[in-house]
């Protein structure tokens, strides 16, 4: 756990968010600013600065899979989504906790900007 990191704040519920679901290694959100109808935000419970960070492939296994689960219980798995790890400066990560987005619920442009 990082002391200041705002996901390690969420995770230990100093901070509020809208979750969204929770296993013993991961904790899924609503994004505070929603880029789709559903945007969801899934973090480890382990503080992970980044993708480029990560070292045990489980990990990126467990989001991934918390995120598809969350696309079928909020009905947009059928329709499509998309799960997208922004690591680093030029790739837009503001919050250096590794999360994966979950978006979906309307159409989404490719490629991203
Ligand atoms: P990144 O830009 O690092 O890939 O994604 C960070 C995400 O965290 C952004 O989409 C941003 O809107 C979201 N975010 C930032 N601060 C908060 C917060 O306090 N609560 C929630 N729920 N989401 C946040
Ligand atoms: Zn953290």
């Amino acid at each position: 756990m990082a002391d200041g990191c705002l996901f390690c704040r969420i995770v230990r519920g100093e901070i509020p968010a809208k979750i969204v679901a929770e296993t013993p290694e991961c904790v899924a959100f609503r994004d505070i600013n929603p880029q789709a109808p559903t945007h969801v935000v899934v973090v480890p419970r382990e503080h992970v600065a980044s993708l480029d960070a990560a070292r045990d492939p489980a990990l990126v296994d467990r989001l991934a899979l918390l995120a598809a689960e969350i696309a079928r219980t909020e009905g947009i798995a059928a329709r499509g989504y998309r799960t997208v790890i922004n690591t680093n400066a030029e790739a837009g990560q503001t919050v250096f906790h590794i999360h994966l987005h979950l978006l979906g619920g309307r159409a989404l442009g490719w490629p991203p900007g």
